[in-house]
């Protein structure tokens, strides 16, 4: 399994509810490395905030006009600041079960996803 992909795998996991000891037992790696893997994953979250100085748009980065009554606005506009929580959205994996071949896989920003991949999703259809 890639390194990238089993740190998604942990984060799912952890957006599930399992504890750092079940992500351990069944990507088989420590729990104690399981925890750093989801607290860095965080960390990183909340870094990227504090870095983007206020008085520039958090989605695209834009300088804002922060007089008057706009001192503490995060984005340029409604269209901005939905953009920017559908794309937190979008990056949020979550563990998703195939219908078609019933393998755990995972899915970014949708937790309803149903095939692990097109082929398994032609299948599927297939059937009738
Ligand atoms: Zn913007
Ligand atoms: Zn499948």
């Amino acid at each position: 399994m890639a390194k990238s992909e089993q740190k998604d795998l942990i984060i799912a996991y952890r957006n599930q509810g399992l504890s750092y000891n079940d992500i351990a037992k069944r990507l088989g790696v420590t729990a104690e490395y399981a925890r750093t893997v989801f607290s860095r994953a965080s960390r990183v979250g909340r870094k990227n905030d504090q870095v983007r100085p206020n008085g520039f748009c958090k989605n695209c980065g834009n300088p804002l006009d922060m007089t008057g009554d706009h001192r503490n606005r995060l984005f340029c506009d409604d269209k901005c600041r939905s953009e920017f929580h559908n794309q937190k959205v979008l990056h949020t994996p979550y563990i998703c079960i195939c219908e078609q071949c019933g393998h755990e896989f995972v899915a970014y920003g949708n937790p309803a996803k149903r095939f692990c991949s097109r082929e398994c999703q032609t299948l599927a259809g297939s059937k009738g």
